[in-house]
This record gives C-alpha cells, structure tokens and sequence, in this order.
C-alpha cells in the first residue's frame, strides 16, 4: 500500500517556552517521508514539548510545523505514543487496541482480528482481558505501541518508546515497526535518551541541547 499524499514532516525556526525563557529555541529539521528520525537530548531539553507540537496538542510560540498534506484519510493519521504510555484505565489491553478503530468506524469483527494480530505480532498474548494496572511497565508500552500502530498512521510519533523493553525485546518491536514501514511509507519520529537505540532504527538525528534558562 502506498501513501496517497506526502507526510514528510518540515519544522522551521520553531520556538517555545513556558514562562521562563524558551525550551526549544529556532529549532529547524526536515524529515522526508517514509524515513525515521530520533530526537535525542538529555531529560528536560523539550523533546516532550516538541512532538507536543508535532501531534497538534500545542501551539508554538515562533516557527512552523508541517506534517505534509492531507491523507488518503483524515483519520487517525497522526499517532502518539505518549510517555507515560496514556492508556485508558478503565478499558482492558484489548479495548484499549480497539479504540481507534472503533473511532474510525471500523466493523468489530475487523476490530477483533486486528486486535488478536497485534496482541500476538506484540507478544502480549494471553493479556487482552487485563487492565493496564494489572500489567508491567514494558507490557503497557508495548500496548501504548500497539494503539499506535493499529490504524496504520502516517506519521508515528513514539515518545521514548523503548524505555523498560529489555534489547531483545526493543529488537523484535523495532524489526515489527521497520516492516510495517516497508510496507506502509510510515514517517517515524522517536525521542530518546540512549544514544544505543540509534543505531538500530533512526535514518537521521536531531539533537536537543539543554537551553540555558
Ligand atoms: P524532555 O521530554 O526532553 O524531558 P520536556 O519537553 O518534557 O523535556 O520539558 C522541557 C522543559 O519544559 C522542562 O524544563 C519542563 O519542566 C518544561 N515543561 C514542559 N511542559 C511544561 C508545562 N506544561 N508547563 C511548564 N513547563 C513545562
Ligand atoms: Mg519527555
């Protein structure tokens, strides 16, 4: 499948604070689509605040960000995986992985295959009737990813997706994400902290330094 319109991302001269001088100051990268960039930078540097802006939750104080044209769907095209994983609490591992296709509008027998495959193609079978309370921290972000990828976005934005996932395990979901890539022309963006994760699946990098406020 290819994408039907380009979701390269562009991000000129961007800037933003929160009161006490800027966290991203004239920040300005370009990532083609169908390729993948990580975000690297020390804790507290902005690369939060940065797909923050990226996913369209918040505005930039100065600069632009551009996710590239409208897709084949407006739906679902962006995906976040936020750092604290932001899984319903209240929904088992299988509703939590279902709810994007059911905002999509996707039949619930489609939704149900397309859960069972990612609970297996995750290695979190025999987890779907859990709530998130009741699972690991490397078993929720794995879920975390799972949502992401289920509606197969254009863009994937992965907030340091691979914190608490031993390296085999990063390993095989970082294989899993690449061949969907393949696949799909997906345009990945991932922040991280460990230079280590790098060398496995990033194109190119940016690299955040801590700004002096
Ligand atoms: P990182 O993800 O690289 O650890 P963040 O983008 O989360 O960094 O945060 C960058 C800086 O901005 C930090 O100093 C943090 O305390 C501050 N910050 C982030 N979000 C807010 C907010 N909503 N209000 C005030 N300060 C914030
Ligand atoms: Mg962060």
């Amino acid at each position: 499948m290819s994408r039907a319109s380009d979701a390269g991302i562009a991000v000129r001269d961007l800037s933003k604070g929160y009161g006490e001088g800027p966290v991203l100051d004239g920040l300005s990268f370009d990532l083609p689509s169908g390729e993948t960039l990580s975000v690297i930078g020390p804790s507290g540097c902005g690369k939060s605040t940065l797909l923050y802006l990226l996913a369209g939750l918040d505005k930039p104080d100065r600069g632009t960000v551009s996710t590239g044209e409208v897709s084949r769907r407006d739906k679902g095209r962006i995906s976040f995986i936020l750092q604290d994983y932001g899984l319903f609490p209240w929904k088992t591992v299988q509703e939590n992985l279902s709810l994007p296709l059911e905002l999509q509008g996707v039949a619930p027998s489609t939704r149900r295959k397309a859960v069972a495959d990612m609970l297996d193609e995750l290695g979190l079978g025999g987890l779907g009737m859990r709530y998130p309370a009741q699972l690991s921290g490397g078993q929720r972000q794995r879920v975390a990813i799972g949502r992401a990828l289920i509606t197969d976005p254009d863009i994937l934005l992965m907030d340091e997706p691979f914190k608490g996932l031993d390296e085999a395990l990063s390993r095989r979901i970082i294989k899993r994400i690449r061949e969907r890539q393949t696949e799909n022309g997906q345009t990945i963006l991932f922040t991280s902290h460990n230079p280590g994760e790098l060398r496995l699946f990033a194109d190119k990098t940016v690299r955040l330094d801590p700004t002096s406020h």
